[in-house]
């Protein structure tokens, strides 16, 4: 190959705009040193940046099936879903995706951005060709892969308000006199990743009843954390489908969707990121089914997650900072200014702690700040150390 770089000064163009507002980002590697903890530059730093909330990552359960199946079975699967790459395996951790999400079928995806990106779009397709375009109804905090399937289906969304059904509502009765032939589609999360709220799945699944929309429900961060035995939010209500990851709490890689039996049969059939691309391999597999089975039994874990977030949103408090709406494991400092927040994200790390300064695109302008994702595999001391790292940092900050 003959490297050009003829179109360079375009691509730098962009970088220093980026530069100049503080919103460049660059890759840093890290060494992870256990479920908490990273080296970077040499250095040890307890993660507070980290999606692992159970920890699960490095468990030894979780790496033993990973290995014993990866040791069978080889390293890849070889084929996409619907040639060669179904195995026993796939279809035994999709069984036990749908007894935990308590719906009749699972099917699993190469990632959570993945299945968004091409389920959504496969389903917006699907409701096109029901006789009128979707109507779709998308909370405005929802996350990019979110907004990549709506663009794929090349529908228009109808933003509400993050996280305000009464919006929704409104909405909905709004678009009621439309064409009765087009679909409603609500697409939310039950738990948004950068402000760390709910969703009040009852009173949506009610909502969506009284409209007859369906509704699309994103699990990445609730999985495994939230829910009767971490089995999500929407656990016990009335959802059409769900879909979540197991590269966070569940500590691998890879995602679902669950729902009905004709739903998955038919995306199986539809979805061009199921079916077009290789099926998950074997290492990846026996972390999930591990994963499975052994989330449902760590309530006391979720309740130690849960008492520590609730201590440090009272450390953020007593420093005079806004910890947002959070309600969850994570949880945000409000800071306001990407240039603010990166200084702030420095102070913390001078402390041992690495938090990531979360700036636009991700966030809205002006909405930077410190994203802290807690985990259950964080000691009482380091718990201590990140409360002791907010009130100092806070100092120098005022
Ligand atoms: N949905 C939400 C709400 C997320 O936060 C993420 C991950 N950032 C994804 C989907 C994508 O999941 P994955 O990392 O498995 O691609």
């Amino acid at each position: 190959m003959r490297f050009m770089a003829r179109f360079d000064p375009i691509f730098q163009t962009a970088l220093d705009h980026m530069a100049d507002t503080h919103t460049r980002r660059v890759l840093r590697p890290v060494r992870h040193a256990g479920a908490a903890t990273v080296i970077r530059d040499g250095r040890e730093l307890v993660n507070f940046s980290s999606n692992d909330y159970l920890g699960l990552s490095h468990h030894p359960a979780l790496r033993a099936r990973a290995a014993q199946w990866l040791q069978q079975d080889g390293t890849g699967a070889g084929a996409s879903r619907l040639v060669t790459g179904t195995t026993a395996r796939h279809m035994q951790v999709e069984a036990r995706l749908a007894a935990f999400k308590g719906c009749e079928a699972a099917m699993i995806l190469a990632s959570g951005w993945q299945a968004n990106a091409s389920v959504l779009a496969a389903l917006l397709r699907l409701a096109a060709e029901q006789g009128a375009p979707p109507l779709v109804f998308t909370d405005r905090l929802n996350h990019a892969s979110l907004h990549q399937g709506c663009m794929a289906a090349g529908v228009r969304q109808i933003r509400f308000r993050h996280n305000d059904l009464g919006h929704l509502d409104s909405l909905l009765e709004r678009h009621a006199g439309n064409d009765a032939r087009a679909m409603r589609v609500i697409v939310t999360e039950s738990v948004f990743s950068m402000d760390g709220d709910r969703t009040d799945i009852a009173q949506l699944g009610a909502l969506a009843r009284r409209h007859g929309a369906f509704t699309y429900v994103d699990e990445a961060h609730a999985t495994g954390v939230l829910g009767p035995q971490g089995r999500g939010l929407c656990a016990g209500h009335d959802i059409d489908l769900v879909m979540g990851t197991f590269s966070k709490a569940l500590g691998g890689f890879g995602a679902y969707v669950a729902g009905s039996r004709a739903l998955c049969d038919w995306l199986a059939n539809a979805c061009s990121g199921f079916v077009f691309t290789t099926a998950p391999p074997p290492a990846v597999l026996g972390a999930m089914d591990a994963a499975l089975e052994l989330a449902p039994t760590l309530d006391e874990a979720r309740a130690r997650l849960a008492r520590n977030a609730d201590h440090i949103r009272s450390v953020i408090h007593g420093c005079g900072l806004s910890s947002g709406p959070s309600t969850t494991q994570v949880i945000p400092i409000m800071i306001g200014e990407a240039a603010h927040a990166l200084s702030f994200a420095t102070r913390l790390e001078t402390h041992g702690v690495l938090a990531t300064a979360i700036r636009p695109p991700t966030v809205p302008p002006n909405g930077s700040r410190i994203r802290l994702a807690l985990s259950a595999a964080h000691t009482d001391g380091m718990i201590d150390r990140l409360a002791h790292a907010i009130t100092l940092a806070t100092r120098r900050h005022a």
